[in-house]
């Protein structure tokens, strides 16, 4: 992947710092209503475009997950995911890739066979889905 340097636009620098405000893994209109207070000029074109370079470059990260609607993460480490069911909420699960622990070699392996097979593999995704803690206390 190319990328190029970043100008950080004014902008930009809203969105990024809506998106750190909104937490929990804001959809791309959950971002652009939070700007457009700020920014009531901004277009949602403008806000997505802004959200795709902000992940080009690492600031954030798009999330791949089994939700339709594209959604935005300012936890850029290496993390998994919880995604309620109930509530369509997403959360950070409360576990380490160190905690993966034989899982991840194993991991490394399935991906090993991948290669073998001509996939070139970036990466994987883990998810897990349920019902999270607040949906269960109702
Ligand atoms: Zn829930
Ligand atoms: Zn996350």
């Amino acid at each position: 992947m190319e990328s190029v340097p970043m100008r950080i636009t004014h902008q930009r620098k809203v969105i990024l710092e809506e998106l750190k405000n909104l937490g929990n893994h804001p959809t791309v209109d959950e971002v652009y209503i939070a700007v457009k207070k700020r920014l009531p000029k901004i277009s949602m074109s403008t806000v997505y475009r802004g959200l795709e370079v902000l992940s080009k470059n690492g600031y954030i990260k798009k999330l791949e997950t089994i939700d339709t609607q594209k959604r935005f993460d300012d936890n850029v480490t290496s993390h998994y995911h919880f995604y309620c069911t109930n509530c369509g909420n997403i959360k950070d699960a409360p576990i380490k890739p160190e905690n993966l622990g034989k899982l991840q070699k194993e991991i490394g392996e399935i991906e090993k066979i991948m290669e073998d097979s001509g996939y070139k593999v970036d990466g994987y995704t883990l998810e897990f889905f349920g019902v999270c803690k607040d949906c269960d206390e109702k």
